[in-house]
């Protein structure tokens, strides 16, 4: 099963995804946990070259081509292997943060960034968990952190907002497969409705 993670800048969705992880494991199965932009080596530089340094290096159009580029990779080497070994892959952000950040953050490329998908990935998760939260709670959180702050600056509370109202958009327009979960709870409490969720799809 393939279950990935979405959500803004600092909505606490890369620690839900390690403490899924944590809960699937006890119960005896086999997790990778993954992440995204990243996720195996060749992706992993490929994140370095678009997050660190100058953010006006690459184009819009250049960045979908080098995430997709990263995803492609990703996908080959960690992510279908795995499922095909019978284990669980929860991926910190996979696609639709591309349909987002790429797709909306600097001008209307959904559709590119949808065409190349359709080109080079053709594969969506089988379950997504939207972590859902103000982006001036997800501001003060991600600023105490290393790394993010910039980027997260870059963007500014304005445009999260946007990407917050297009992920709930998002979430409707691939229903079947979105779950969105309060992400403004202490964390016990939000990973226990994402482990419902999860345990709801892997029972079906
Ligand atoms: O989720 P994570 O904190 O690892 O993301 C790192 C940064 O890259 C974030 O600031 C996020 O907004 C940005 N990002 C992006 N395009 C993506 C995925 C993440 O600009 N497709």
């Amino acid at each position: 099963m393939f279950i990935s993670f979405e959500g803004i800048d600092g909505s606490g969705k890369s620690t839900q995804a390690r403490m899924l992880a944590e809960a699937l494991r006890n119960e005896g199965h086999e997790v990778v946990l993954t992440r995204e932009p990243g996720g195996s080596p060749g992706a992993e530089e490929i994140r370095r070259l678009v997050l660190e340094g100058d953010p006006d290096r690459w184009s819009a159009e250049t960045e979908i081509l080098l995430f997709t580029a990263a995803r492609r990779d990703h996908l080959e080497r960690v992510i279908e292997p795995s499922l095909a070994a019978g284990k669980v892959v929860i991926c910190d952000r996979f696609a639709d943060s591309t349909r987002m950040y790429q797709g909306l953050s600097r001008g209307d490329l959904r559709a590119v960034v949808d065409q190349l998908h359709t080109l080079m990935i053709g594969r969506e998760p089988d379950l997504t968990v939207l972590i859902d939260i103000d982006p001036s709670v997800g501001l003060s959180r991600a600023k105490g952190r290393q790394g993010t702050e910039e980027r997260f600056e870059d963007f500014g509370v304005g445009l999260q907002e946007k990407m917050r109202a297009g992920f709930l958009s998002l979430a409707k327009e691939f229903a079947s497969r979105f779950r969105v979960i309060d992400g403004a709870r202490e964390p016990d409490a939000i990973a226990a409705d994402v482990l419902g969720v999860v345990q709801l799809e892997l029972k079906s």
